[in-house]
């Protein structure tokens, strides 16, 4: 492993993960690519059917081979290649090498943690397992590291809890389990796959609250993947927002938040409810996510987009996705002139202040 502090943790370029079907080639991540950095959480976010598991499911390499391809695509770890497409075939690590990575190296967990977790061994014994399986420890200190993890996910009597059955558990308190599961190999990237999706309201922010501190107390960088953006807001210090197959806007939380410029994004804000406010799902956006066998030609959100939908461009030619300010990228032919050009003439009068500086 190359050691080079200017590498992200994990950066995904240009990834296109097909299925190749009776149907036809579904185009499940088409181009996507993104950086992680240490003690960072990126969230991906967007309707279900978009792209999302497959993108964090790529980056495992846990998908089925076939009908599923890397058509295109390199994911590096700390530099070092996971994924390399090279010539439509991959030539990054084998499968036996990417188990050793999973689970030791990358964390993950999913949104059911019912299924995740095996009925039938208590929670404890299956904390001991995933730090067996990893590291070269005695079975009394494993047994101590999955104690020490139940106390650090904040199970109250870890040592009484040790012995539970998944079923004697909550499912708030399953997913604490699996949190320890997936932390007990001290992994530097988590994948978190609708995390907190299957818990109630109160539930979802203690996980997202216990997920932040374990970030603060070991710099682990998190990969937060959900389709609601009360989470994003919650979490994440950046975020891509994905629609069919594609990331169309990322930005730092807040910026997208304060600033949206994909016509896709302000929907979603739009329809996202507010504190006290009840609201019928994504009801400003009309239409729905289209059939991946079937995309739209150009940019895929037409149909939908009240501004594009009849403009030839958008209907013809796929939108690149560009930065538009430092840090925040857009994929759409008809972003908003009116915000670009106030943000670029922020961005100039920023540059006059640098130049100032440096001619002082
Ligand atoms: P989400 O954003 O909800 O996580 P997914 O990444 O699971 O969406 O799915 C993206 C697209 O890939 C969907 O259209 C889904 O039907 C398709 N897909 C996922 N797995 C398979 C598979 N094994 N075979 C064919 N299509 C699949
Ligand atoms: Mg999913």
């Amino acid at each position: 492993m190359t050691e080079n502090k200017h590498n992200p943790l994990l950066s995904v370029h240009d990834l296109r993960t097909y299925f190749l079907t009776d149907d036809g080639v579904v185009r499940a991540v088409d181009g996507v690519s993104f950086d992680i950095h240490a003690g960072e959480t990126f969230a991906i976010v967007g309707e279900s059917g978009c792209g999302k598991s497959v993108t964090s499911f790529s980056i495992l390499k846990l998908l089925p081979y076939p009908p599923a391809k890397h058509v295109s695509g390199r994911i590096a770890l700390h530099g070092q290649p996971l994924l390399d497409v090279v010539d439509g075939s991959d030539t990054g690590l084998s499968e036996r090498q990417m188990r050793d990575i999973r689970g030791s190296q990358i964390g993950m967990i999913f949104q059911e943690p019912m299924t995740s977790l095996n009925p039938v061994f208590t929670c404890g014994s299956q904390i001991v397992e995933s730090v067996r399986l990893h590291r070269r420890v005695s079975a009394k200190e494993a047994k101590a590291i999955a104690i020490d993890m139940l106390n650090r996910v904040g199970i109250d009597e870890p040592e009484v809890r040790f012995g539970d059955y998944p079923h004697q558990m909550s499912g708030g308190m399953r997913q604490r389990v699996m949190i320890a599961i997936a932390l007990c190999c001290q992994p530097e990237l988590l994948i978190a796959d609708e995390p907190t999706t299957a818990l109630d309201v109160t539930i979802q922010a203690q996980i997202l609250q216990l997920l932040s501190k374990l970030q603060r107390e070991s710099g682990l960088g998190i990969l937060l993947i959900t389709h609601d953006l009360a989470v994003v807001a919650e979490s994440a210090h950046r975020v891509a927002v994905m629609y069919a197959a594609h990331l169309v806007e990322t930005a730092a939380t807040d910026e997208l938040f304060a600033h949206p410029l994909h016509p896709y994004t302000k929907g979603l804000l739009a329809s996202a409810p507010r504190l006290g406010e009840r609201k019928s799902k994504l009801d400003t956006i009309p239409g729905s996510v289209p059939n991946p066998l079937h995309l739209p030609s150009g940019c895929a959100f037409h149909p939908r987009c009240p501004i594009g939908c009849n403009k030839p461009r958008c209907q013809s030619e796929t939108p690149p996705l560009v930065e538009v300010s430092p840090n925040h990228h857009v994929a759409c032919w008809e972003v908003d002139l009116g915000e670009k050009e106030t943000k670029r003439e922020g961005r100039e009068q920023d540059l006059g202040i640098k130049r100032l500086r440096d001619d002082a």
